[in-house]
């Protein structure tokens, strides 16, 4: 047990003997015991014992103590008022973070303060938007069995067995479901969208979860299917009509109930956003039963989250698959670090929009790319509408600089979360659809016409909010200064009563010294006595007798009279009774918005749609891309044909990229791509990969001129010499995911194999080599890239039908190799590997002897290269016994060297080692 987690056992030993403060301390952490409670005293969020003493590492903040009748405990605080990037990194080190907030103001009642666990901080259920990457979703993932047997995994089983995932952003609503019939299947749904953290039931495999995920084990009641239908009936009515199964209703119905769970049961401070004036606790308690699955979900009195308005089935087989591994070797989100560099990614790229909303709709549509040739023409028209029209373009993009995150707006007002700014967030929002709607107006592309007419402008709730809510509120909502004059007549005559009173004050100070005669006589204000005359001492003779004495300074006295006191306790009375009316009201109009969240999503989405669209067009000008002919295949033959393509990202890094074709159809379906190392075979192939996913994207492509038909699942494998940064090159990983490949593809699929079999020795890689190619030209018929430095394997491109030869031309001038980059016909002829090694600066003597073991003659008297040779073949030499820096030695050394196994940089280093020995 994590010491930093459940209640102290210090305390616990005596928990009847603790001081009520402490006993609260303790029972919130008994209930709570698998978050980090942080405990609210005053102004600072405490810990104490186990919890104090991680939260003090993590945080690198003191270790202080409390001590009070019963002992001493060690402890440690964070302030209020910012706790949000300390609880960032209590997250960051894998621990949820239950808020314990005071729940009342100390005094209100006798004895200690109420306080109460106002929510509970999961990575992935976050809000706040200091936590939050504004252009990307953040999900959690429930994943749930059909039947809650848990027998899933049986292939051919029953087909109501299905394992169901869902997937929840609590930040903006958006929520979906999907299922799939095997585990392996779901565990690629889950990385397309990866979720922080995964609720899983008690029939559900924990390992789908992907790394840097947290696993949440969640009440097996909340799996329920009864108690899942009920929560999911009262969120979206029959859930029947909206999922496919139960296993979905069960996935789905969970999630909420998990969601519901950890936004607790009162309003709290938790959002950075003001208290509430009222606030009561009457599901908090009810709540944690329920996750101990002792309550039923449907009795409970719920944190209801009203802006969950929709639930999006979808069915992974409309989008191009693509699993972790492909989307982690295309650097779709991600960088690799490439050589000990960090590159960028093909969403940065692609990335030139303006609002959180288009970023995270481009990067749901990267994440899953489309099959049906008519909805990949549907975004296909619009970008290329946006990219021949660019002062339309500008024009939107222009406007959509002023759009607010209005999903998690909504979500925050919704929520009872959202502050009078956020509001006037919104209307400044709503403000700058007309100017879109404007600009959208007679471009002659159906879907531009489509998203013009969702764009709407939401007047009324624009109009509520500009007569409601002054121009610059300021953060607090229980201070005042957010209603607008005139909104609201009890409002206007309390502020009346306060001005005129305001005013008499104002006007006394001229009076009482007229009446007095003390010219020097002053009207002032402290917040401890409030109004006051202030008389100085030579004067006080002059002081009328109904001058109440109040304080005495140094040189002077403080006087009221009893009007002043009258006059002072009306306007006090009436801003006070302003401040509550002013909350009241807001907190009516904030309502009122709330109940329009279906039209505000679906103006973010229509925001959104337009955003990305614009974005592509933008890249696509900018980058002289051009518009894929994608065509249905029907049954036909499967084709891709590419001019002049480059690969997206490195063609940014490249001062001068070389662009390259590729031709395949189901008679040339299996290209072997030989060359030198560094000469593009890697970028070559993902090239390819990235023309096919941006063009299934709807997406213009970097090429002159490219056709395809769509592909339903993309496959990789990358080398272990270009996967570095994964840390997955071992053999067994290689042979797993070609595993999933051998029996997962087939005539719908890109695989791209890169440098298969390098992790293990020459001799086996190149038989493994063999026997894939063959098996995936005879069996899976898959559209396949093949690199390779075994140039045996060249000859297959003879052998089999269907499969052609490729290879990356160099040229040697003076003995050293300049790279083209250029793909021709036909297959390289042996390894330059050594001459890279020569253009890197590496001693003649060195590559001399490496040219003759590579060549095969090892006794050093050269000879003629064969396109066959194998470099790595043994060519065994005497071994010099000499110690020192005898050249010989080396070239032991680099005997030894299994060339075939060597990433380039590891081939750099040992190079320059050996060169060292020389030295
Ligand atoms: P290989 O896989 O054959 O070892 P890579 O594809 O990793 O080679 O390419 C090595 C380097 O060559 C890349 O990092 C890039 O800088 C450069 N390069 C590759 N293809 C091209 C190209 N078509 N035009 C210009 N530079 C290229
Ligand atoms: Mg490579």
């Amino acid at each position: 047990m994590d010491p930093a987690l459940g209640p102290p056992s210090v305390m616990s030993e005596r928990r009847e003997e603790l001081t009520p403060m402490m006993a609260q301390y303790h029972d919130l952490c008994a209930r709570y015991d698998d978050a980090i409670v942080l405990f609210q005293v005053g102004d600072f969020y405490e810990t104490f014992c186990g919890a104090a003493e991680t939260t003090a590492r993590l945080l690198e903040l003191t270790l202080t103590s409390r001590e009070d009748s019963t002992g001493e405990y060690p402890m440690t605080g964070v302030p209020v008022d910012n706790a949000a990037s300390y609880i960032e990194e209590l997250l960051e080190a894998g621990y949820r973070v239950a808020i314990a907030d005071q729940v009342e103001e100390p005094g209100e009642s006798a004895g200690v303060v109420e306080r109460a666990v106002t929510r509970v901080v999961t990575p992935g259920t976050l809000t706040e938007d200091e936590l939050l990457s504004s252009d990307d979703n953040n999900f959690v993932a429930a994943i749930a069995a059909g039947d809650g047997s848990g027998a899933t995994d049986e292939p051919g089983g029953d087909p109501d067995a299905d394992i169901a995932l869902a997937l929840l952003d609590v930040s903006t609503g958006d929520f979906l479901t999907t299922s799939a019939t095997t585990p392996d299947r779901i565990a690629d749904e889950v990385s397309r969208f990866t979720p922080s953290e995964a609720v899983v039931g008690p029939d559900a495999p924990a390992d789908l979860a992907p790394e840097r995920c947290m696993v949440t084990p969640f009440s097996p009641a909340a799996f329920d299917l009864e108690a899942a239908t009920e929560i999911l009936r009262s969120y979206f009515g029959n859930p029947e009509s909206l999922v496919a199964s139960d296993a979905e209703i069960r996935a789905c119905g969970a999630i909420l109930a998990y969601a519901e769970y950890v936004r607790g049961g009162v309003s709290g401070d938790g959002e950075g956003a003001s208290t509430e004036m009222t606030q009561t606790d009457n599901s908090d308690g009810v709540e944690r039963e329920h996750l101990n699955g002792t309550a039923d979900a449907t009795e409970t009195e719920r944190t209801r989250l009203e802006y969950l308005t929709r639930l999006r089935r979808y069915d992974s087989r409309e989008y191009l698959l693509l699993d972790a591994v492909a989307v982690r070797s295309l650097e779709l989100f991600e960088p690799r670090a490439v050589h000990g560099r960090e590159e960028a990614t093909l969403v940065d790229v692609l990335d030139e929009t303006e609002s959180a909303l288009g970023g995270r709709t481009l990067r749901d549509w990267l994440r899953r790319p489309l099959l049906e040739p008519d909805r990949i023409d549907d975004r296909l028209d619009a970008v290329e509408s946006l990219t021949q029209d660019p002062r339309t373009r500008d024009s939107i993009q222009e406007a959509l600089r002023g759009v607010y995150d209005l999903e998690r707006l909504i979500g925050r007002i919704s929520r009872e979360r959202a502050n009078a700014r956020d509001l006037r967030s919104l209307r400044d929002t709503l403000a700058t659809v007309p100017a879109i709607r404007d600009a959208i107006d007679g471009v002659d592309c159906d879907r531009l016409t489509r998203i013009r007419e969702a764009l709407d402008p939401l007047e009324d709730v624009r109009r509520l909010i500009d007569r409601a809510i002054v121009t610059d509120p300021p953060h607090e909502i229980t201070e005042g200064e957010i209603i607008a004059d005139g909104y609201d007549d009890d409002l206007d005559s309390l502020r009346e009563t306060a001005r005129n009173g305001k005013q008499w004050i104002d006007d006394l100070e001229a009076e009482e010294c007229e009446r007095t005669g003390i010219e020097s006589l002053k009207v002032g204000y402290n917040s401890v006595h409030g109004y006051y005359i202030e008389v100085t001492n030579p004067n006080l003779e002059a002081v009328p007798d109904d001058y109440q004495r109040r304080q005495t300074l140094k040189r002077s006295e403080r006087f009221v009279t009893p009007e002043l006191k009258r006059r002072e306790e009306e306007i006090i009375g009436a801003e006070g009774r302003a401040d509550r009316r002013e909350y009241e009201i807001f907190c009516t109009v904030r309502r009122e918005v709330a109940e329009e969240v279906t039209r505000v999503q679906s103006l973010a989405d229509a925001l959104g749609t337009l955003d990305a669209l614009c974005s592509l067009a933008t890249v696509a000008a900018e980058r002289d891309y051009c518009r894929p002919d994608v065509r249905a295949r029907d049954d036909g033959d499967a084709r891709l044909e590419i001019e002049g393509g480059r690969h997206p990202v490195v063609e940014r890094t490249q001062d001068s990229f070389v662009p390259n074709d590729g031709r395949f159809d189901s008679d040339n379906r299996l290209a072997i791509i030989t060359g030198p190392n560094m000469s593009g075979k890697s970028t070559y192939m993902r090239q390819v990969a990235q023309i096919v996913l941006l063009a299934q994207v709807g997406s213009f492509v970097p090429a002159c001129r490219v056709a395809l038909t769509p592909f339903d699942r993309l496959f990789t494998r990358v080398g272990a010499s270009d996967d570095i940064a994964g840390g997955r090159s071992t053999f067994m990983v290689e042979m797993d995911e070609l595993a999933t490949i051998l029996r997962e593809a087939d005539g719908r699929s890109l695989v791209l194999l890169d440098e298969v079999g390098r992790g293990t020795s020459t001799a086996d890689g190149l038989a493994i080599a063999r026997a894939i190619t063959e098996f995936i030209h005879d069996e899976v018929g898959a559209l396949t890239l093949f690199a390779t430095h075994h140039h045996p394997l060249t000859e297959l491109a003879n052998e089999l039908d269907a499969a052609f030869a490729r290879h990356f031309e160099t040229t040697q001038e003076d003995g050293e190799v300049v790279f083209d980059h250029e793909i021709v016909p036909g297959a390289a002829q042996g390894s330059y590997g050594v001459e890279v090694a020569t253009a890197a600066g590496v001693p003649e003597p060195v590559v001399e002897r490496a040219r003759e073991l590579a060549s095969g003659n090892a006794d050093g008297s050269g000879g003629d290269q064969s396109p066959d040779t194998d470099s790595s073949q043994p060519h065994p030499l005497p071994v010099s016994s000499d110690g020192g820096d005898d050249p010989r030695d080396v070239a032991a050394e680099l005997r030894a060297l299994d060339l075939g196994r060597l990433t380039p940089v590891e081939a750099l280093t040992e190079l320059d080692r050996l060169k060292r020995l020389l030295e």
